[in-house]
């Protein structure tokens, strides 16, 4: 299925819990603008080279469009164009000021030079400079991104535009940048864990953790949940699987993945699992998938052991292995909640930008952990009222609110 299929799938079971009518999901499904543009560069040994980016802006109604901009060698239209829908129903479920955007090069960054990719990210805002900025829409790191990337787009922003550091958040915290953005996603992803496990009544110290991806969201969540006293006894990336029955080092995984290009290739201080795809099997408390979507199929959800799955990544499960998953009682805490620990943290980063103020680290954690656990109780309490799953009760806030917005601010 199609990325965007899958999007509306989960959109549509929502909008019939709340009556939507078929106007109205037209209307808020329809992305206000897609762009898709050539970045000609010429490569480190002089060779000409042609990649396609895109930028899909979804809805604007509650506030200026927010989402990542991702480089990874599959990043198609319909993916952005799912992705952009999904920003929009998260900054709604966390009652952010914003609609909802995301972008995407067709790049394989890993087969990159910092060169290059400094060129490439500078071309792309050459040409779609005009289509964003802080009232309109506003860039963050994704998969394949990181600050230098966001540092790039403002410093290249502002030669069209001047000062504007609150273009682009995710920036270096000594470029405008936020303390804490960099680990928000992560420590959002934790805080919800243990918010969850606290509501199904069990114990972090008796949940065992798989997680797959170990980059910026993956490497941050396993910090927060191992400081919770939750065992992590597998993590993943794209060199393969790592597992320890008894827990794996963190710290040491930490240290080899910071000294090898954030990748974990070569560590040998933990058993590997051999066949791809064995983590999201294993026996374990706790899944959390932080790196691709798409992962947790009809083909795999059978077979999956884990009771609860929190989405760290975006899109990680596909429609039919979520039903799958809810007819054998899995509880899925949904994308649009799990990862939004990064917006959150992106909002403050542009209000500071914008007013030249800055928080210290303590009152970001502290504003962050407030915003997310206040969103994790209206989709909780929502799903009780509602018997509804925590993804159909997610969708219902998020469409309820920018359905509402839409209305009040009055459609032709
Ligand atoms: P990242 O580029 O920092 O890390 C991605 C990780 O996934 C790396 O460890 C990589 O090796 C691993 N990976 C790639 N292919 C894999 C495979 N086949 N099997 C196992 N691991 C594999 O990306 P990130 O920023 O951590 O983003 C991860 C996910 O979280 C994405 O879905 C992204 O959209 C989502 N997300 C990120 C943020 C953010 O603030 N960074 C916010 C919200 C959602």
């Amino acid at each position: 299925m199609k990325a965007f299929d899958a999007t509306r799938l989960y959109f549509d079971r929502a909008a019939d819990q709340i009556e939507l009518t078929d106007n109205m999901r037209r209307l808020l499904l329809t992305p206000k603008r897609e762009v898709q543009v050539q970045i000609p560069i010429e490569m480190d040994n002089g060779e000409l080279r042609t990649f396609i980016g895109y930028r899909v802006q979804h809805d604007n109604s509650r506030g200026p469009m927010k989402g990542g901009l991702r480089y990874h060698h599959e990043v198609d239209l319909d993916e952005v164009r799912s992705l952009a829908a999904l920003m929009t129903w998260k900054t709604a479920v966390v009652n952010l000021p914003y609609g909802g955007a995301k972008g995407g090069i067709a790049i394989d960054p890993r087969t990159l030079s910092r060169r290059e990719l400094e060129r490439i990210t500078r071309k792309f805002v050459d040409n779609i400079h005009d289509l964003f900025g802080p009232d309109t829409d506003i860039p963050a790191p994704d998969m394949g991104t990181n600050s230098d990337v966001m540092a790039w787009i403002m410093n290249q922003y502002e030669k069209y535009h001047g000062f504007s550091p609150a273009c682009v958040t995710g920036k270096p915290v000594e470029l405008y940048g936020l303390p804490g953005r960099e680990e928000a996603t992560g420590r959002g992803v934790g805080i919800f864990v243990v918010k969850l496990l606290s509501r199904l009544g069990r114990k972090p110290q008796n949940t065992r953790v798989a997680i797959q991806g170990f980059g910026n969201v993956g490497s941050h969540a396993a910090k927060f949940l191992q400081d919770a006293e939750c065992k992590i006894v597998a993590i993943s990336d794209a060199s393969g699987d790592y597992y320890n029955k008894n827990g794996l080092d963190l710290s040491d995984m930490l240290k080899h993945a910071q000294a090898h290009q954030n990748s974990l290739a070569g560590y040998r201080g933990a058993d590997r699992l051999f066949k791809s795809g064995d983590l999201l099997e294993l026996d374990v408390d706790l899944l959390i998938p932080a790196a691709l979507g798409g992962v947790l199929t009809m083909e795999n959800a059978a077979k999956v052991k884990a009771p609860i799955i929190v989405e760290a990544a975006n899109a990680p499960t596909d429609p039919g292995a979520d039903e799958v998953f809810n007819d054998r009682g899995i509880v899925v805490l949904p994308d649009i909640l799990a990862n939004a620990g990064g917006v959150t943290a992106s909002y403050f980063e542009w209000v500071q930008n914008r007013q030249h103020y800055s928080w210290g680290l303590n009152r970001v954690r502290q504003e962050l952990d407030k915003a997310l656990g206040d969103a994790f109780e209206s989709v909780w309490q929502l799903a009780q009222e509602r018997k509804v799953t925590l993804r159909t009760a997610a969708y219902m806030l998020g469409i309820g609110r920018v359905g509402r917005a839409t209305v009040l601010g009055g459609i032709t």
